[in-house]
This record gives structure tokens, sequence and C-alpha cells, in this order.
């Protein structure tokens, strides 16, 4: 994806990703602290996340669970064989110094994901790394003049993927995002909620310039801390623009140890320099004493991959190959899992793929949302979806009347055909009965009969007219298809 500003000069935007993902357990990395967003300030610690000395740490085994699944997930080859190393650094939201981080034995290495470009088409980014960590906790700047710290999040299992920079777009990269939170969502490991901050970004971003057939990189640039898909998408945008003048005005290109790493202003709409020439960090890695390492057995690799559900992104392509879906549409039923599903054991139950699709595009998601649920917590029986879809399909009731069935099927345990007959909701497509009514109608109305067979110019008027009296009579609840075939029929 090259972008032509002359004939002398192109352009191609380099994006690569680091990805924080809180994985949902239910305590701490290495405590057994419960990990709670909202709860009052410091009220979730113990020594060991304070890190008091003399304490230990004992490893999660959930966390490592889940953490295997998305490397899974990720294509990544597991290691068999990992440990823990102690990351260095101070800041006042690590109270030991340190982060119990992997280095050199990731617990995934060299796996993909795809991401959905237009419609239909995918693209692979490659993932370099994806191991397993404790986060730190959080600074609040909220108390005026100083400011204080929050060591609830301090030592929360979080998972950390590293991308190579295959990504050309701040589109791209906010595809990966998305797509990441779906994939993370269906295997159920995170919550992956952006307001509550459990998926941060940061992007690594550079253009190749190609200016009277010399080739230049800008230096790279990282954006530190985004935690929302907009602020990624737009901080790419902005870097991608402003290297590039950057370029054009200085010609400032690539040199060793010239990568700088800025903030993104979410106001100003604007990337701002934090620190420049940022030099590799002396993070004084080495293995954790404090824990032994992991070795992970076959049997129970094959355990977890044997769980894996169909992912996301795949079962989007299979709704539109197989069933016809639009591209949207097949997104839509695809955002959760428990839609995906409620969708598929519709249509198993007999339902038409297209027509249960409308209903849970449409009334579903407008009563979910009002609700606050996903569609499969609904407590809708996917049966009674099937049998309303067939009710349409037959023409028993209309389209129209199927939107009030559906938000009564949310509270009440009844069928969709008793319901509709509670409702008065069921149409006349008995041909006989309706037979009888059009031949009543137009004995009544000599006059528009006229205009209709003279074929005069009142002709299309007077047809409507005529199957509105038909409607009248049956309180609207005569199948308007099947009456206007009769009326075609009787008026030839
Ligand atoms: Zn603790």
């Amino acid at each position: 994806m090259k972008t032509k500003m002359s004939n002398d000069l192109q352009y191609k935007v380099i994006v690569g990703l680091e990805i924080h993902v809180q994985l949902c357990t239910r305590s701490k990395m290495f405590c057994g602290c419960a990990v709670e967003f909202g709860a009052e300030p410091n009220s979730r610690v113990c020594p060991v996340c304070l890190g008091m000395p003399g304490v230990l740490p004992v490893m999660n085994k959930q966390a490592l669970e889940y953490a295997v699944t998305v490397a899974l997930a990720l294509n990544c080859e597991v290691a068999k064989f990992t440990r823990w190393d102690r990351k260095s650094y101070y800041y006042p939201d690590l109270p030991k110094n340190y982060q119990i981080s992997q280095y050199d034995l990731p617990l995934g290495a060299k796996g993909f994901i795809e991401i959905p470009l237009e419609i239909g088409q995918t693209k692979k980014i490659r993932i370099i790394r994806a191991h397993l960590e404790e986060d730190a906790g959080k600074n609040l700047h909220t108390a005026g003049n100083f400011s204080q710290v929050d060591l609830n999040r301090t030592g929360t299992a979080l998972l950390e993927i590293v991308t190579e920079p295959d990504m050309n777009s701040g589109t791209e990269a906010r595809a990966l995002a998305v797509e990441l939170q779906r994939m993370v969502r269906f295997l159920g490991v995170s919550e992956a909620d952006m307001q509550k901050g459990h998926m941060r970004f940061e992007p690594n971003i550079n253009l190749i310039v190609t200016k009277d057939g010399s080739e230049y990189k800008t230096p790279i640039v990282e954006v530190k801390n985004l935690n929302s898909f907009r602020a990624l998408e737009r901080s790419i945008d902005y870097e991608a623009h402003r290297q590039l003048d950057e370029f054009l005005e200085t010609s400032r290109t690539m040199e060793m140890g010239n990568k700088s790493t800025r903030g993104w202003d979410d106001e100003k709409e604007q990337t701002i320099l934090q620190r420049e020439k940022e030099e590799a960090h002396d993070y004084r890695y080495f293995p954790e004493p404090d824990l032994v390492p992991v070795e992970l057995t076959e049997k129970w690799l094959s355990d977890i991959r044997s769980r894996l559900c169909e992912l996301p992104i795949k079962k989007q392509i299979r709704f539109v190959t197989d069933f016809g879906l639009s591209n949207y549409d097949a997104g839509v039923l695809t955002a959760e899992r428990s839609t995906a599903e409620f969708f598929e054991q519709a249509v198993k139950a007999g339902g038409d793929p297209k027509r249960v699709c409308n209903l849970l595009t449409q009334e579903g998601m407008r009563l979910a949302k009002e609700k606050g649920l996903s569609i499969g917590e609904l407590r809708i029986n996917p049966k009674h979806v099937a049998d309303l879809a067939k009710m349409v399909d037959k023409g028993d009731v209309s389209a129209s009347a199927s939107s009030s069935i559906f938000l009564n099927l949310s509270e009440s345990d009844k069928g969709p055909w008793a319901l509709a007959g509670e409702l008065n909701l069921i149409q006349k497509s008995d041909a006989g009965e309706l037979e009888k009514i059009v031949e009543q109608v137009l004995k009544e109305n000599p006059k528009a009969v006229e205009d209709v067979t003279s074929g005069s110019k009142k002709s299309k008027k007077a047809r409507g007219f005529l199957l509105g009296q038909v409607m009248q009579k049956t309180k609207g609840q005569a199948n308007p298809k099947i009456v206007s075939e009769i009326l075609s029929r009787k008026l030839s």
C-alpha cells in the first residue's frame, strides 16, 4: 500500500504493534488477591503483590492456561519449557522495583493472526511473540498538586503480544486490535473491555519514502499507552503525516538509536514527544529465583487445543460462504460468541439463514442493546426464532408483525404461534376464504372495478382501493400477496 505524492515521491507506512491484554482470572498472577475493577484503591493487595521482603510468589495456573489458549489461537509455537525473568526498573506504581515477565523464553512465538480487510479478504500479520507477565499499579493524577498510587492492579495477569511490522495503515492496525478483542472474548480468556483498560496498544510507526529513485526510512516512533481503537488508528495516521512532513523539511532518516517515544493527546489529536534517542533499556533481566521454570506436558497442551473453539474470523467467512450472508451481517453476528452460536442453533432448528439473520441483526440487536446484554443472553429459545422465520417465509405473519412477536419472545416462554394468536397477528392465507371476501368487495364497488378493467387512468388507484377494502374487512390480517393474486385473477 504505497501512497504516491508525485512521480518522484512515494511513501509506505510501516506499523508494528505491541498489545497488552488483561486475562480474566479471578485472582492475580502470583498471589491470591482478587482482581476487581473499581474496588476501593489499595484494598486488593497483600504482602506478595506489595513486594514485601521475604514473600514468595506462586504461579496462577489458570493464567498460564489462558495464555497458552491465546498462543495456540495465534498459531504460535508454544514453548514446552519456559521460565520467569525479572525485569528491573523503578517506577512508583511498581513497589518491588521489578516486574516478573518472560524474556528469552516466551510462552509463544512465531505465530500469525488473520485480520479482515475488505469484503471477504484477510491479511496475515505475523506474531513475533506472546508472553505472560504481571501488570503494574496505576498512578492517579486527579488529586491536585500531587499524585496518588493505586496498587490494586499490581500483579494482575497480563499477556503481551508483539507483532512484526506487517501493517501499513491505521485502519489495518485497528482491524488487528478489533480482531484480537473478538478473539480473546470468543476464547473466554479476557473481557477485553476497553473502558476498564483491559487492552492497551503501543504502535511502532515509520515510513519508507522513495524519492528521486532512492529509498529512505524515517526514524521509528513508538506511541505509548493507547487505550482505544480510535486513538490507535488516529495516532498512526497522524504520525505518518508528521513523519512525512519532517522528512521533507529535514531529510531526517533512520540512524541507530534514534527511535523516539511519543504520547497521544486525545483532545488535540496529536502525538507529543516524550523521549528522543531512546537507547535500548537495560532492564538487567535475570531468571526469577523465587519461581520454578514451567514445563508444559503434551497431554495438557492437547487438552487445551481440543477445547479451542472455531475462531470468529473463520466463522464470519463460513457464514458468508455457507449461508450467503453479506460480509457485514456475518461480522455483526460474529462480534460475540453467544450471538454467533444463537444464530447457528436457530438455523439448525430449520430457520432460513437470511431470515434468521434479519430477525437477529434488527430486532435482536435492538433489544440486546436496550437491555445491555448480548443476544445469547436474552433467554430466547433459538427454536422459537427458527419457527418465527418460517412463519414469515410462509406468509403466516407479515415481516412487520414478526418484530413485535420477536420482542414478546424475550418476555415469555410461549412460542411464536401462540404469541401471534394472542396478538391477533396471524395473516389469513386461506385462499378459499379470502376469495369470498374479494368477491364481496368487488360486488360492493362496481365503480372501482370498472376503473380497473377499463384500464383508465384511475386503474392503479382503484386497484389499491380494492386491496385496501379487503384488508379492512379482514382487520388487516389478510396476506396482501395472496389477496393481490386473487384480485389480479378476478380483474383480468
Ligand atoms: Zn496480592
